[in-house]
C-alpha cells in the first residue's frame, strides 16, 4: 500500500504566519502606527463582495485600519482614479487593493497603474512586477507568496526540482513562475509554465515533481496526468452544482482530488488550500507597507 499524502493545508500556515503578523502589529502600534487597507471595489460582483468582506474582516481582527470603498457599477474611470490619488496621499492608508474583476468601461491597466507602488499590496504595479523579475525586493502578488509559504512550512524545497505550472496569468502563475525559477533558497526550480495553446498538457504535466493547478477549470487534472510521488498544489477554486449544498453548489480545484491524491506524496486540498493563504499574504504586504513608509 503506498504512504498516504501530506495533506498541506493552508490553515496551520496561515495561523502561524498571522502570529508573526501581529508581532509587528504591535510593534507598529507601539510607535503610534496602525496599518491602514483600503479596498475600492466597483460595481455588485457577488464573489467580489465576498472577498473583500473576508479581507476587511482578517484585516480588523488583526489590528489593521480597514476601509472599502464601494463603488456603484457605472462609476467613471476618472472617478476612480480620483479615488487612488486621494488613497495614495492618505498617510493613514499604507496599502491599496482594487478588487478584480472592474466592469467593463474600465481599464484595469491604467487603474492598476495608477497606484502608488508602495502601497501596492497585491503587487500587480508594474514597477513591483518587473522588481520581481529582476529579483529584487518588492510587493509579491499575494497568491503566487502564499503558495511558497506552504512550501516552506511543510519543508517541500523546490531547489532542483522541474516545477510545472498549469496557467501564465499575472495573478497566479506568471509571478510564480518568476519566484520559483529565481536563485534563492525557496526558488532555484526549473520551471515550466503552460497555457491554454499548450500541446499536449499530459506530457508535461507528467514530468513535473511539483505541479501546480492555477487554470480555472475544475477536476481537469486526472491521475493519468501525473506521476507517482508529485506533490500537488491546486490553486483552482471552481463552483460546481450540488443540490446537496445549502447555496447549490461546492468549490472544487482544478485537481480531480480523488483520483489524483494516492499517486503523490503531498497535495492541497480545495478548499483550505491555497486559499487561507492570500488573504493572509494580502495583510503581511500591507504591515511590510506601514513598516516601510512609517521609516521603520
Ligand atoms: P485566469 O483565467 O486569469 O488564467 C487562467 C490560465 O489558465 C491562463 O493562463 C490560461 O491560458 C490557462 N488555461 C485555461 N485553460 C487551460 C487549459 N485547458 N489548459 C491549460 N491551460 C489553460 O485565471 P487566474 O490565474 O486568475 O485563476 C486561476 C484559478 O485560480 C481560478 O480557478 C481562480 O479562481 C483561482 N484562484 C485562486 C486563488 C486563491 O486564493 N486560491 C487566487 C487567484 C485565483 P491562456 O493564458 O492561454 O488563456
Amino acid at each position: 500500500m503506498p504512504a498516504e499524502p501530506l495533506i498541506l493545508s493552508g490553515k496551520p500556515v496561515a495561523k502561524s504566519l498571522k502570529q508573526e503578523l501581529q508581532t509587528r502589529v504591535t510593534r507598529l502600534a507601539e510607535r503610534g502606527v496602525q496599518p491602514g487597507l483600503a479596498a475600492v471595489l466597483v460595481g455588485e460582483n457577488p464573489a467580489s463582495q465576498v472577498y473583500v468582506a473576508s479581507k476587511e474582516r482578517q484585516a480588523r481582527k488583526l489590528g489593521l485600519k480597514s476601509v472599502v470603498y464601494k463603488l456603484p457599477a457605472d462609476t467613471s474611470q476618472a472617478q476612480v482614479l480620483q479615488l487612488i490619488e486621494e488613497l495614495n496621499r492618505d498617510s493613514s492608508i499604507h496599502g491599496i487593493l482594487v478588487q478584480l474583476p472592474l466592469p467593463a468601461q474600465l481599464d484595469s491597466d491604467i487603474i492598476l497603474n495608477s497606484v502608488d507602488p508602495d502601497k501596492d499590496v497585491d503587487g500587480f504595479h508594474p514597477w513591483n512586477m518587473g522588481l520581481l523579475a529582476l529579483g529584487k525586493p518588492a510587493f509579491v502578488p499575494c497568491t503566487p507568496a502564499g503558495i511558497l509559504a506552504i512550501l516552506k512550512h511543510y519543508g517541500i524545497s523546490t531547489v532542483g526540482k522541474h516545477v510545472v505550472i498549469l496557467g501564465r496569468s499575472r495573478i497566479v502563475g506568471t509571478p510564480l513562475a518568476l519566484l520559483l525559477s529565481r536563485k534563492s533558497e525557496h526558488g532555484n526550480a526549473t520551471v515550466t509554465i503552460c497555457h491554454s495553446v499548450t500541446t499536449d498538457l499530459a506530457y508535461h504535466t507528467r514530468q513535473a515533481d511539483i505541479l501546480i493547478a492555477a487554470i480555472g477549470k475544475p477536476h481537469m487534472i486526472t491521475a493519468e496526468m501525473v506521476k507517482e510521488g508529485v506533490v500537488v498544489v491546486d490553486v483552482g477554486i471552481n463552483r460546481v452544482p450540488d443540490s446537496e449544498q445549502e447555496k447549490g453548489y461546492r468549490l472544487v480545484g482544478d485537481v480531480n482530488f480523488a483520483a489524483v491524491a494516492p499517486k503523490t506524496t503531498a497535495i492541497t486540498p480545495v478548499p483550505g488550500g491555497v486559499g487561507p493563504m492570500t488573504i493572509t499574504m494580502l495583510l503581511a504586504n500591507t504591515i511590510t507597507a506601514a513598516e516601510r513608509l512609517s521609516g521603520y
